[in-house]
């Protein structure tokens, strides 16, 4: 596949998944469509090798895997691992509130989001919502309101002239986005505004009554190409969208791939960005559940648990020019040069000298750079779903993702090669006959 083509489709996908539950309907679209068999955790499996399977848990997590017609057990699994959730604003249950004519949202802050990104941008609404039926039944729908629909006004420098000297945000106070403008007549609550976009997009369904929701606030500005050159992607929920894009893709295409004949495995967690505590999250028990219903023998899932690859793909630090005192001087990352191996001596990352050197093999094969990535000795690095997952399954880890500027903003920033560049070495990885083995 070019990469013009691989982007545009990429753009797609982040316009169209605002949320996590968003992108998980888009990618078991894409799975089902090219053949993957979707499995319900309520029901009773039969896996048959060479076929392809994909499950969905607490519609914010996907996994989805390929098995080889033969030695399922023999070979182990190649797994690629990544993130549906960003940072973002999430409305909170009761969150309708009318001030000075104004209808304004209460928010909570979701992960670690960089908050000034948030005042003056075009922000829609999506998620999902569980309403009854006029059966009596329980209902979950996803809703996007896929417009501009809400705002978060600075206040004006006139009335607080220090603003540009460092400004505290009061999450509370100031975080309250403005819905709509309201008359002393109006009846306006958020229970209508919501009744009558399921209408809109659920016209088929017979709802009876909104019980509950989880709805984000998100920037609708599309992705883009950005720089003279186009050298650059600009977009929001770049982490970890990409990753989990790179994943599917790499399990579609290698599904044509006709002499690919490996045990090959996607997981996309939701919840890393508070901290991954939940059942649709890595410290929760989805892969571990789903590869114990593959390999139901503990022995022999213990056998080939040990000779399997884990690859967790999530965003690094590329060196920003502004701030490259940021940086380690001798670890600088840059866009558009091949994708980054994070190492951290505490383990924040799950790489090992092993894993990092299986990792830049299947790399140099594929033709692609590799870049190595360390957080400055007086800073602490961040984390990944990388370093539970291993120490939970005792799997081979490496920790890498496309280099990527302002990560955390409400636009992100990363190379316009970088997306396809991280693809061409999963893809490898995936369909290479043997994983590379050390000696000793
Ligand atoms: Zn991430």
């Amino acid at each position: 596949m070019q990469e013009d083509r691989f982007n545009q489709d990429f753009f797609q996908f982040l316009q169209t998944s605002p949320t996590p539950f968003h992108a998980v309907s888009f990618m078991a679209a894409k799975l089902r469509d090219a053949g993957f068999q979707q499995l319900f955790e309520t029901d009773a499996w039969h896996l048959a090798p060479g076929n392809s399977y994909f499950i969905i848990r607490d519609n914010g997590a996907l996994a989805a895997f390929t098995l080889a017609s033969t030695n399922v057990q023999d070979q182990g699994f190649r797994i690629m691992g990544s993130h549906t959730d960003s940072p973002a604003l999430q409305i909170k249950p009761l969150a309708g509130k009318t001030s000075h004519s104004f209808f304004q949202l209460g928010v909570e802050v979701y992960g670690g989001p960089l908050l000034t990104t948030w005042f003056d941008r075009e922000l829609s609404i999506a998620g999902r919502v569980v309403c009854t039926t006029t059966e009596g039944a329980l209902l979950t729908l996803l809703i996007d309101f896929k417009r501009p629909v809400a705002t978060i006004p600075s206040l004006a420098i006139h009335f607080d002239r220090e603003a540009n000297k460092g400004h505290a945000i009061d999450k509370q106070k100031e975080l309250v986005p403005i819905l709509s403008q309201i008359t002393e007549d109006d009846s306006l609550n958020l229970s209508s505004i919501l009744a009558e976009q399921i209408k809109k997009e659920h016209s088929d369904k017979q709802v009876e009554a909104i019980i509950s929701f989880d709805l984000f606030c998100y920037d609708c500005q599309p992705p883009s190409y950005l720089g003279i050159g186009n050298e650059f992607i600009t977009a929001s929920r770049l982490d970890n969208l990409l990753s989990c894009f790179v994943g599917f893709s790499a399990m579609i295409e290698t599904l044509k791939d006709t002499k690919a004949d490996t045990n090959r495995l996607l997981i996309c967690n939701n919840h890393e960005e508070i901290g991954s505590l939940t059942a649709a999250g890595a410290k929760g028990s989805f892969l571990h559940s789903m590869l114990g219903r593959i390999m139901p023998d503990p022995v022999t899932r213990d056998r080939t648990l040990r000779g399997s690859f884990f690859i967790s793909m999530d965003n690094a630090h590329g060196i920003h020019p502004n701030f490259s005192d940021k940086s380690d001087p001798e670890h600088t990352p840059l866009l558009n040069h091949g994708p980054v191996i994070k190492s951290n001596a505490n383990q924040s990352y799950a790489t090992t000298s092993i894993s990092g050197a299986i990792y830049k093999i299947i790399a140099a094969e594929a033709g692609v750079a590799t870049q190595d990535f360390v957080m400055r000795s007086d800073m602490a690095c961040g984390s990944t779903i990388g370093p539970h997952t291993s120490a939970l399954l005792g799997i081979p880890t490496v920790d890498i993702g496309a280099p990527t500027l302002a990560m955390h903003s409400i636009r992100e920033m990363t190379g316009s090669h970088d997306p396809f560049l991280l693809c061409r070495t999963i893809n490898r990885f995936l369909t290479r006959e043997r994983l590379p083995q050390t000696e000793g």
